[in-house]
């Protein structure tokens, strides 16, 4: 059998592939501002945007270039939905809150969508919809048991039984599918360009290749020390995510209630003619019913991005490549002639209860624990961190909670990979 890699095969984003370096930080930024902000991904970008466009003078300090973090290596899904299952919020915080994470989450969305046309950013979003199949006969029932909720949350919802799936996906491999009309995608990486030259017209200062190595407090202010140099301003935002390192004692701490487990995508080479249309007929995104889930879609006109699980941490991309794909390929036989061209890697940060989170630890806000939603979540949830420091908030926001513990929180995270087999293994047991 020929190998599904292709021989150009490349373990680079294909987002950035085409793109240019961003090198348009500008001059040194000033010592002393309002808000100092610790990472210059999506929830750091919009939350200078949008303070910098009410007159606050900002820093977004990053300690890698613009557009090697995470926000622009993910499969850019704009979802309307967070990682947690309804059900899971329901249990742990009651159906109030849980209604409001999920309106919440579309929000999140319609925000991002709006910000792209207000930003004129070029990035590609696609609002054809997301299908989202069940991976068993009792996830659907599931599905349809909680329509009203998805419908009353997020809108135009629809809901297939098997026998009709296929005027959605090119498979006949699952039990049904929910199509959600609203759902989009986008160029990830193009969004974070975009979203960093619009904060920059704002006013706001970007410094890449800064980390930031110590925050502490100082006569009311913070005294905040970033590539080596000191800087100071009323207020301080850790937009760090997955990257939530060590650096300062502020940040060590929230780090313990995070658990950071790798993720992986993928491209196709270009796709033969009629393939697309065979796979998804409608050009919807496509994700299925397990907690951690597979992720496939358009990525411009000829190719496929995936995500998803790829197998045990071991083995290297090239590995994890096949694996992935062979997910894909195994329930959509018009991709048996396919390949692989691009599969990189990073890092998710998954909070206690799947929900990502802002709050304020010892005076500093926090906005952590992306869940892997954080195209829709952290540049919404950024905005809100804004809103908050500019006392401009209607109502806080749902998401607006403390990062909770994690019990038994493993050291390093030294118990992952058994952590991450841990979940698969519900996935597949709990059908
Ligand atoms: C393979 C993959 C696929 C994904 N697919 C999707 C998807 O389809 N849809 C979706 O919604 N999400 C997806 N995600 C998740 C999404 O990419 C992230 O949730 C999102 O980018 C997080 O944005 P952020 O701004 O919160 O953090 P980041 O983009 O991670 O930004 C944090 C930044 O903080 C910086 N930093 C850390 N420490 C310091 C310090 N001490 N000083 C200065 N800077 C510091 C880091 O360098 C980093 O750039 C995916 C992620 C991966 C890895």
């Amino acid at each position: 059998m020929t190998d599904v890699l292709s021989p150009q095969f490349s373990t680079q984003p294909y987002w950035t592939e085409a793109l240019p370096p961003f090198g348009e930080t500008g001059a040194a930024p000033p010592e002393q501002v309002d808000v100092i902000i610790v990472g210059a991904g999506y929830a750091g970008l919009s939350a200078a945007r949008t303070l910098a466009r009410q007159s606050r003078s900002v820093i977004a300090f990053d300690a890698v270039r613009i557009g090697e973090g995470a926000s622009s290596r993910s499969a850019g899904s704009l979802g309307n939905v967070p990682k947690a299952k309804l059900a899971q919020i329901n249990a742990r915080y009651g159906e109030a809150v849980g209604r409001e994470i999920y309106r919440e989450a579309r929000i999140a969305r319609e925000f991002v969508e709006q910000l792209i046309r207000d930003e004129g950013i070029d990035c590609d979003l696609q609002t054809r919809g997301r299908v989202v199949a069940a991976h068993s006969a009792k996830a659907f029932a599931k599905l349809q048991a909680a329509l009203p909720t998805f419908r009353d949350t997020m809108g135009s919802v629809e809901i297939l039984s098997p026998d009709r799936q296929r005027e959605e996906i090119g498979s006949d491999a699952f039990h049904g599918v929910l199509v959600v009309n609203s759902s989009a995608t986008l160029q990830p990486a193009m969004l974070h360009h975009g979203l960093a030259r619009a904060a920059i017209r704002a006013g706001a200062h970007l410094a890449e290749q800064c980390r930031v190595t110590d925050i502490r407090r100082s006569s009311g202010a913070f005294e905040v020390t970033a590539g080596g140099k000191a800087y100071r301003a009323a207020h301080v935002i850790i937009a760090t995510n997955a990257e939530t390192g060590r650096d300062t004692a502020v940040m060590r701490r929230l780090r313990r209630r995070l658990t950071i487990v790798p993720a992986f995508a993928l491209t196709t080479e270009e796709l033969a003619p009629g393939v697309m249309e065979r796979v998804l007929p409608k050009g919807r995104s496509f994700s299925d019913t397990f907690q951690i889930l597979h992720y496939m879609a358009p990525a411009g006109e000829r190719r496929l991005v995936m995500s998803g699980r790829a197998g045990r941490s071991d083995g290297d991309l090239h590995t994890k490549a096949r694996r992935l794909f062979s997910y894909f390929r195994n329930r959509f036989p018009a991709l048996a002639e396919t390949r692989v061209s691009h599969c990189w890697t990073g890092t998710f940060a998954l909070s206690d209860d799947w929900i990502p989170h802002i709050g304020v630890e010892e005076g500093v806000h926090y906005m952590l624990g992306c869940c892997g939603v954080g195209v829709p979540m952290s540049t919404y949830l950024g905005h809100r961190i804004a809103l908050k420091i500019l006392g401009q908030q209607e109502q806080a926001s749902a998401y607006d909670r403390p990062l909770p513990a994690i019990p038994y929180w493993p050291a390093n995270n030294l118990f992952l990979p058994a952590a991450v087999r841990a979940l698969s293994l519900r996935d597949r047991l709990f059908r």
